[in-house]
């Protein structure tokens, strides 16, 4: 599994290594455990968010519900009031009262005077913040008047009461004639009560439309899209507008409506865009109502982004794809194309989806917030993990490692002191193990050449030791004075040849004595003597057959031993042996020429015959030749005893 730390760095150590290992595998773990926590708490984070999306789109859609019920109840009183303050009005009265509020201008239009925008005394008394326009002509439709004087009552009435609720109140007719309660406009209502063309008339303007039976057959409130107003010509005030249509005797008599401009609808820092999550509204019709990126208020590019339903904004036509697919239903989860979540539902009473969305990527963000936390835990584990491990190594494998390296060093060169070897020099490159490894190499070397060496010395010993064996050998059985087998060697070697005798075998055993010696060693001195032993050896020697032996008794006793000599052979050559002798002359120190005699005595061997038997039997006869007269062979009482003579 390590081979690649191995062969990555060869002189990496093997605490650093298996360090090195375990930080590989452990950031694995972690990175893999990271992983997985990243995707539970993904997972639960989508789950959270999502809903705290719905929560907050609920409660934006129940403000917003509950503003239009308000609007709704308004007009829906206004209307009451309407009907019961039409019903009571008398036709001159309404006559006299459209006079005085609604005087006649220079172009045949009636516009509202100033004291009821300003604030003043008037038929209805004290006044403030309307504003009304009618067309030409108007003043002809007696039941008309009325209608408009009636709903100017209710328009006053509860524009005043809803004051701090809604914007405006007002109320128009299909014939172009309105009256409007708004306080607050800053343009003043200007326009109506100035401004407005002779012509004014807004029939085709969508909160007019909305009202028609044919586009509210219901006859409820209902509300458009953004608008921009129509009395503001300088800039724009995108508003949106809710209208309920009155009737009268089956027919449609006008329309009570409220505006809203945009920061009203969506106040700011209310459910306005937090950062974090933002709000959209979109009309059922695909209109945007508010988008905190499009609808912006005095902005003339607001118009060309309303219309949702052919957007070429890729953003935009999501939108709508998403409100179309699930606005009846409702949705909470991943808004296709808009790389965000989205809690989306109808706002009753309005016509109106809202869209709460969180981008996708502050969901992940949130969901990688506990990550760096984990990290550096994890971090500090691996240290701690690796610091523990490395110090664990180096005291049981590092050190222990270095001893035995020492030691291999040391062992290795006193090996090599001891044997004279010159020791190869050392790779110091390598870790631990490969220098031990390198120094027990240079050790089983060391080793074998000392080994090799010690082998050559015990071979140079043992030979000088089988030398010196040989030697002692040689001395434990050779004489010294004459060179020939010594008494023990050749008592030995007798033994060693009986026990080899078969019955039909034969051996025979002489006894030979100088005679007189000791008259010899009187006359020339013992030198002399010495010389005379050596040169007796030396001859009887020369007279003996290859597996013969000659040996040194003692003194100027001598035995010979002939190898399978039958009685009568064996007589024949101690014969042979004693005459040579004789025959021969001696030269000793001083070149003395001496004669010398030899008295023997032979034994043949016989069956069961000891090599002590022998002698003994060999002594006798040469006891017997002594007596005789010397110089002369006598065989042991197993033969025929005879006697020669010196001839
Ligand atoms: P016989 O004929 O009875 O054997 O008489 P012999 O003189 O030879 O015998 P004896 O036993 O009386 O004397 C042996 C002499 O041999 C005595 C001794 O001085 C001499 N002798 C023994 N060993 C040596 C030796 O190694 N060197 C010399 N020079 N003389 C020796
Ligand atoms: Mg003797
Ligand atoms: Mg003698």
């Amino acid at each position: 599994m390590f081979a690649w730390l191995r062969s990555w760095h060869p002189a990496l150590s093997i605490s650093a290594r298996t360090s090195w290992s375990l930080a590989v595998a452990f950031t694995l773990v972690i990175a893999a455990t990271a992983l997985l926590a990243f995707a539970q708490e993904h997972t639960t984070a989508i789950d959270e968010s999502l809903v705290r999306l719905d929560q907050r789109n609920a409660s934006i859609v129940d403000e917003l519900h509950q503003r239009f019920e308000r609007i709704a109840e308004t007009q829906t009183r206004a209307i009451d009031l309407f009907r019961a303050e039409r019903a009571t009005l008398s036709p001159a009265e309404a006559r006299r009262e459209f006079d005085a509020l609604y005087p006649i201008q220079a172009d045949g239009t009636r516009r509202t005077k100033d004291a009821m925008f300003d604030g003043g005394r008037t038929e209805l008394g004290y006044i403030q913040g309307m504003g009304g326009f009618v067309p030409a002509g108007f003043d002809q439709d007696t039941e008309a008047v009325r209608d408009l004087i009636a709903a100017t009552h209710a328009v006053r009435a509860l524009g005043e009461g809803s004051r701090f609720e809604i914007e405006s109140l007002y109320f128009f007719t299909p014939s172009n004639a309105m009256v409007i309660f708004a306080p607050d406009r800053p343009d003043r209502l200007e326009y109506y009560r100035k401004t407005a063309p002779a012509d004014f008339g807004f029939q085709d303007r969508e909160f007019a439309t909305i009202s028609t039976a044919a586009a509210n057959p219901a006859r409820k409130m209902m509300c458009t899209g953004l608008q921009s107003l129509i009395s503001l010509k300088e800039r724009e005030v995108w508003t949106t507008g809710c209208m309920t249509p009155v009737d009268r005797d089956g027919r449609h008599a006008g329309t009570f409506g409220t505006s809203m401009p945009l920061d009203q609808v969506v106040p700011a820092g209310h459910f306005a865009d937090t950062g974090e999550e933002s709000v959209i509204l979109v009309s059922r019709e695909g209109r945007l109502i508010y988008h905190p990126d499009y609808t912006l208020q005095h902005a003339s590019s607001t118009g060309q982004y309303l219309d949702i339903t052919a957007s070429r904004k890729p953003e935009l036509a999501a939108l709508w794809a998403l409100v179309r697919k699930h606005g009846k239903t409702g949705y909470t989860g991943k808004a296709d194309g808009l790389d965000s979540y989205v809690s989306l539902h109808d706002v009753p009473g309005a016509g109106w989806y809202a869209l709460t969305l969180k981008p996708q990527r502050l969901i992940v963000a949130e969901a990688l917030r506990p990550i760096p936390r984990i990290a550096a835990m994890a971090v500090i584990a691996l240290f701690v993990c690796i610091l523990v491990v490395t110090l664990a190594l180096r005291s049981l494998v590092d050190r222990p490692l270095q001893q035995l390296t020492q030691d291999a060093q040391r062992i290795t060169r006193e090996l090599a002191n001891e044997a004279f070897i010159a020791l190869p020099p050392q790779d110091k490159k390598g870790n631990e193990v490969t220098r031990l490894v390198g120094w027990f190499e240079t050790m089983a070397g060391a080793i074998r050449q000392s080994r090799a060496l010690l082998e050559e010395r015990v071979a140079e010993r043992t030979s000088a030791l089988n030398q010196a064996n040989e030697k002692l050998r040689m001395l434990s059985e050779i004489d010294p004075l004459t060179g020939i087998a010594n008494r023990r060697k050749i008592m030995t070697d007798l033994d060693d040849r009986l026990t080899r005798m078969r019955p039909d075998s034969a051996m025979a055993l002489l006894v030979v004595d100088v005679d007189n010696f000791k008259a010899i060693n009187d006359r020339y001195g013992h030198v002399a003597g010495d010389d005379a032993l050596r040169v007796l050896a030396q001859r009887m020697q020369e007279l003996l057959r290859a597996g013969d032996m000659l040996g040194r008794m003692g003194g100027e006793e001598f035995v010979i031993i002939l190898d399978r000599a039958r009685p009568v052979i064996a007589d024949a050559i101690a014969e042979r042996i004693r005459s040579a002798i004789a025959r021969h002359s001696f030269e000793v120190q001083g070149n003395v020429a001496l004669s010398i005699t030899v008295s023997i005595g032979v034994a043949s061997w016989h069956p069961g015959d000891t090599g002590r038997d022998m002698y003994v039997r060999a002594d006798g006869a040469l006891y017997q030749a002594k007596t005789t007269g010397r110089n002369c062979v006598i065989t042991s009482a197993y033969a025929p005893t005879f006697k020669r003579s010196a001839a």
